[in-house]
């Protein structure tokens, strides 16, 4: 066995619902090399790979038997400037939201809306993060993957990667590409997305006479601050569904019953649907099951009030699921990676 690795390691570190699950072995993976020599001895000895970033987008259910590959690579850099678009480029292991801090000194705009997530760069390409009417599609310059079945380094276009909401090739192909590097395309200049939620509201409150990319960012830090649950105080996953987007009909049929039905039109005719509103109105918001429970203010987040495992959420989620499908007649779709 490499000397690199460790065995029957304790994942509750390195997973943000903070789920007591132990990996047979686990390594890091600080570059390249490391990567492509902890693959090859797990397929040398025919393990499988679980690979993991800051494990806030995880659902262990069970002890891993497998090897936890723990991406740790790090280091950020401008590829290019054209004296407007800039093109910026991050290790897989480098965490999220220093990533858009470090950007954002740079004087560069495009990330501010997806401040505050939790996470790796190397991690955001595999649901194509969201958050406050901006994906990282929106802004990416393409990235570069090691395919696992091949050894052969691969870099992707932007639609070579098939994104769309909270998905991506990469999701759809799972276990066949390990993300190396992502690079992203920023601008000097600021468009500002303001209309989605509070955010032009909160920047009002803030007394904000001049919008910038900063300012932008520091309104979606205090609202997410205010919103959502800190993993490092109550162990979440983040949005435990994805919202549903469901024929019109449907949408018109649920709004005759509640006339309060959150709702936004789609550009390809369809309805998205808030999974929490739904939620929130079948009586699940607060529900508590033990340590697993709906988050009090937030109904789209589950949470482990201390001890619950990984099975006892997913049984959980499920029960939800099927409450759901039996009102509304509308399937949620679990967000997190099921292991
Ligand atoms: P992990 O949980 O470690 O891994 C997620 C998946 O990606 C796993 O299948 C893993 O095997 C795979 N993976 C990880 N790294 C790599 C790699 N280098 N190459 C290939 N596969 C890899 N998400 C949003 O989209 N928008 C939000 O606003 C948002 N807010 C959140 C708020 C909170 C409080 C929390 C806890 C989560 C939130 N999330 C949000 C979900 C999550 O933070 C993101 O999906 C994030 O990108 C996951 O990154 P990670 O490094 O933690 O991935
Ligand atoms: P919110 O502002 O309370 O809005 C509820 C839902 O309505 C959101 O899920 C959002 O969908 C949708 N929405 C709101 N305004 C919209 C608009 N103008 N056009 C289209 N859809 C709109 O949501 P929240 O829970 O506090 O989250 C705020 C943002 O952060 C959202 O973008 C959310 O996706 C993101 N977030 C994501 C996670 C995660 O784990 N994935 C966790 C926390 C927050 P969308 O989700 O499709 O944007």
């Amino acid at each position: 066995m490499s000397s690199n690795w460790q065995q029957q390691v304790s994942l509750k570190p390195y997973n943000t619902f903070g789920i007591d699950v132990r990996a047979r072995y686990f390594t890091q993976a600080r570059d390249d090399a490391e990567a492509r020599q902890a693959l090859a001895e797990a397929a040398a000895r025919q393990l499988p790979v679980l690979v993991v970033g800051g494990g806030s987008n995880l659902l262990l259910t069970r002890d891993i038997d497998a090897l936890v590959l723990h991406m740790a690579s790090r280091g950020r850099r401008l590829l290019s400037d054209d004296g407007e678009r800039v093109v910026v480029e991050a290790e897989a292991g480098e965490p999220w939201h220093p990533f858009v801090q470090w950007s954002l000194e740079q004087g560069l705009c495009g990330l501010e809306n997806l401040s505050l997530i939790p996470g790796t760069v190397g991690a955001a390409p595999m649901q194509n993060v969201g958050a406050y009417g901006v994906e990282i599609k929106d802004v990416f310059a393409g990235l570069t993957a090691l395919d696992r079945e091949t050894g052969q380094l691969r870099d992707f276009s932007l639609a070579e990667c098939a994104f769309g909401y909270r998905d991506s090739l990469f999701k759809r192909e799972p276990g066949r590409w390990l993300i190396l590097r992502v690079r992203f395309a920023l601008q000097r200049s600021l468009q500002a997305h303001l209309d989605y939620g509070p955010v032009r509201q909160r920047l009002v409150e803030q007394g904000v006479e001049q919008v910038t990319a900063k300012a932008i960012s520091e309104a979606i830090c205090s609202i997410r601050r205010e919103k959502l649950p800190d993993p490092a105080e109550l162990g979440n996953a983040g949005s435990f569904f994805k919202n549903p987007v469901v024929p019109v009909e449907l949408a018109e049929r649920i709004r005759g019953q509640y006339p309060t039905l959150v709702g936004y039109p789609q550009a390809d005719g369809q309805v998205k649907l808030a999974a929490g509103w739904l939620i929130e109105q079948a009586g699940w918001k607060g529900h508590r099951d033990g340590d697993a429970g709906v988050h009090r203010l937030q109904s789209l987040v589950l949470v482990n009030y201390g001890q619950a495992s990984g099975a006892q959420l997913h049984e959980l989620a499920q029960r939800i699921q099927a409450d759901i499908l039996e009102r509304f007649g509308v399937r949620l779709e679990m967000e997190p990676n099921l292991y």
